[in-house]
């Protein structure tokens, strides 16, 4: 497999933030997103190799329940994902997968976190211009997001940069059969400073709407920094 890092940590986004748990970060992605935290698998990928049964070795070896695969985007090795999941699932852990969404496999996993991306993810530079189209075409796929959906326990977690991005969040929770509890925003953000000023305004918008506030816990406990 294609993967950056295997390390533990607490779980420092979406429903089970604070929980121990180790993350295998798989590399490559299908999108480019503007701010993207993980630019080394996605932007610039390292894309170091790994079997899946060192992987899977190298996850248990921490003797911990809680396992969170994330990316990158996992999906895009699903072969591996679901050989992985299945050895994982079969010595009891729980298993997160954190997806952009756009990528569908029927894995054993005991919760999908999806992150469908908002317009606020487009590439804006000029010498991305390529990537900018394909972020676009292929950033938010309904038909997928409803398969997780209709197959597993999820929650839908959007990256929110400005307030405008309610809107979108809105009208898409509108052709979706999501209900208001999946929904969770978090502030876009990897300086504590700046996730502090947006989630002023965005516990506000949790309460009028009824959808979960997530932290970006990680960041105010180690900063930007990797393998936390
Ligand atoms: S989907 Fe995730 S890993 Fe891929 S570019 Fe966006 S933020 Fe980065």
């Amino acid at each position: 497999m294609k993967y950056s890092e295997i390390f533990y940590t607490l779980q420092g986004e979406g429903r089970l933030v604070g929980v121990p748990s180790v993350f295998f970060r798989t590399s490559t992605c299908n999108l480019r997103c503007l701010w993207c935290d993980t630019a080394y698998t996605s932007w610039t990928p390292e894309n170091k190799d790994i079997t899946v049964s060192d992987a899977f070795n190298a996850i248990i070896k921490f003797g911990v329940k809680h396992v969170v695969i994330t990316g990158g985007e996992p999906f895009i090795q699903k072969e591996e994902l679901t050989i992985l999941c299945e050895k994982l699932s079969a010595k009891g852990h729980h298993i997160t997968i954190e997806t952009n969404a756009t990528i569908f496999a029927p894995v054993s996993a005991n919760l999908i976190s999806m992150s469908p991306k908002l317009s606020n993810s487009t590439p804006t530079s000029l010498k991305d211009k390529q990537w900018q189209k394909v972020h676009n075409r292929e950033r938010l796929k309904l038909d997928v997001i409803r398969l997780f959906l209709d197959k597993y326990d999820c929650q839908a977690k959007f990256v929110i940069s400005d307030i405008q991005d309610i809107q979108e969040v809105l009208e898409l929770s509108k052709q979706l059969p999501i209900p208001k509890e999946m929904i969770v925003l978090m502030p876009q953000g990897t300086q504590i400073n700046d996730i502090e000023e947006r989630q002023k305004w965005l516990v506000e918008v949790c309460k009028e709407t009824g959808y979960r506030y997530s932290p970006r816990l990680h960041i105010n406990i180690w900063g930007d920094k990797r393998g936390t």
